[in-house]
C-alpha cells in the first residue's frame, strides 16, 4: 500500500509499505478519507534531524471501512463504516479504563509513534473503531477523529448555550468546527480570523459576526460587537497575540478554553486573571468515551462538516495537499481513497 511519510524541512514522500495484518484484538481499516491537521504541518516543517515521524506513515484523522479483523475481535466486523480514534492506549491502566487513552503512559499516537492514516490501510485496536451512524459521511468521521473531537471536548468545558456569547479566535478547521457546534448549542457566535476564505466559511456556518483580525480597526469593531465582552472564548490559533486578544475581550467572570499554544515563552500573565476573575482552561483532543456522544450530537443537530472541506486530493498528490494546507488559503484538506 501507499503511505505518506513526512521528512521534515517541508518535505514528504509517498512510499510503498506492506499491507498491515491484524493481530489479536486488532482491526485493519481501509481508509476512505484522511484529513490533514495543523499538527501534521508541525511535523512537516520539523527540523530534519528530528526523529519524530520519520519512516512512519503520517496522519491521524481517518474514517473508512473495516477490511479485516484479528482473532477475538467482537466490537466491529468487516464492512462496518467507522471513524478511527487516534490514540492507542494499553486499555488496562487507570487512564484507559476511565476513557482517557490520550493520557495512557504507553499511549501511541497514529502518525507519531505508529503508522498513521495517510495510507490505504491503517491498523488499530478494535476499541479505536467507532461505527458511524448512517447519517454521517466518511468526512464527518474524519472530523470526529480530531478537529470536531477537539472542539466538542473544549465546548463541553465551556458549555455555550442560548444565553451566552462565544468568541472563536482562529478559523482553521478546528475554529470552524467551533462555529458550527457553538451555533448548534444555541450560542451567539463572534468569529475572529485572518483569511478571507475562512471568514467566509465562518459566515456560511452561521457565525453571527465575523471580524478580520488583520484589519487595523478589529479591536474597536470587537468593542462595538461585544460592549460588555464575551462570556466565553474558544482560542484555536495558538498565536501569542490571540492569547492577548482572548484576555482583552472576555467579560468579568468569563471563561476561555485554549487548544493551541506555539510560543515557548509565556503569552499571558497569571495576574491578568485575578481582577476580572477569568478562567482559562486547556483542552487536548477528546477522551475516547466522548466519541459516541459526539456522533449522536452531530446527527441530532444535523451538522455536516462537508462544507468545511474545500479541497480533496489523492494520496499521490500529497505534496500539493500539504503545500496548500500549509498556505492556509483553504478550509479542511482531505485525502480521499
Ligand atoms: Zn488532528
Ligand atoms: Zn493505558
Amino acid at each position: 500500500m501507499k503511505g505518506v511519510v513526512l521528512l521534515g524541512n517541508g518535505k514528504l514522500e509517498v512510499r510503498e509499505f506492506p499491507d498491515p495484518i491484524p493481530g489479536p484484538q486488532e482491526v485493519v481499516v481501509r481508509v476512505k478519507t484522511a484529513a490533514i491537521c495543523g499538527s501534521d504541518i508541525h511535523m512537516y516543517h520539523a527540523p530534519r534531524s528530528s526523529s519524530t515521524g520519520r519512516d512512519l506513515i503520517a496522519g491521524h484523522e481517518p474514517a473508512g471501512i473495516v477490511e479485516s479483523v484479528g482473532p477475538g475481535v467482537t466490537l466491529v466486523k468487516p464492512g462496518d463504516r467507522v471513524s478511527v480514534y487516534h490514540y492507542i492506549g494499553c486499555a488496562k491502566c487507570k487512564n484507559c479504563l476511565s476513557g482517557f487513552w490520550q493520557w495512557c503512559p504507553e499511549t501511541k499516537g497514529l502518525g507519531a509513534h505508529v503508522h498513521g492514516a495517510d495510507a490505504e490501510f491503517v491498523l488499530v485496536k478494535e476499541q479505536n473503531c467507532h461505527v458511524l451512524p448512517d447519517e454521517l459521511s466518511f468526512v464527518d468521521g474524519s472530523f470526529i477523529a480530531c478537529a470536531a473531537g477537539t472542539t466538542y471536548s473544549a465546548l463541553m468545558k465551556l458549555q455555550p448555550n442560548g444565553a451566552t456569547t462565544i468568541a472563536i479566535i482562529g478559523l482553521g478547521p478546528v475554529g470552524l468546527c467551533g462555529v458550527a457546534m457553538s451555533k448548534a448549542m444555541g450560542a451567539r457566535v463572534v468569529a475572529v480570523g485572518r483569511r478571507k476564505i475562512r471568514l467566509d466559511l465562518a459566515k456560511e456556518l452561521g457565525a453571527d459576526d465575523v471580524v478580520d483580525a488583520t484589519d487595523p480597526g478589529a479591536r474597536s469593531e470587537l468593542r462595538n460587537i461585544l460592549p460588555e465582552g464575551a462570556d466565553l472564548v474558544y482560542e484555536t490559533s495558538g498565536a501569542p497575540e490571540a492569547h492577548q486578544l482572548m484576555l482583552a475581550i472576555l467579560k468579568p467572570g468569563g471563561k476561555a478554553c485554549v487548544v493551541a499554544g506555539r510560543s515557548p515563552e509565556p503569552t499571558i500573565t497569571v495576574g491578568a486573571l485575578i481582577g476580572r476573575q477569568l478562567t482559562i482552561m486547556g483542552s487536548f483532543v477528546l477522551p475516547i468515551w466522548m466519541v459516541p456522544q459526539l456522533a449522536t450530537f452531530i446527527v441530532r443537530h444535523k451538522i455536516s462538516f462537508e462544507k468545511i472541506v474545500t479541497h480533496r486530493f489523492s494520496i499521490d498528490q500529497a505534496k500539493e495537499a500539504f503545500e496548500l494546507f500549509d498556505s492556509g488559503e483553504c478550509g479542511k484538506v482531505v485525502f480521499e481513497f
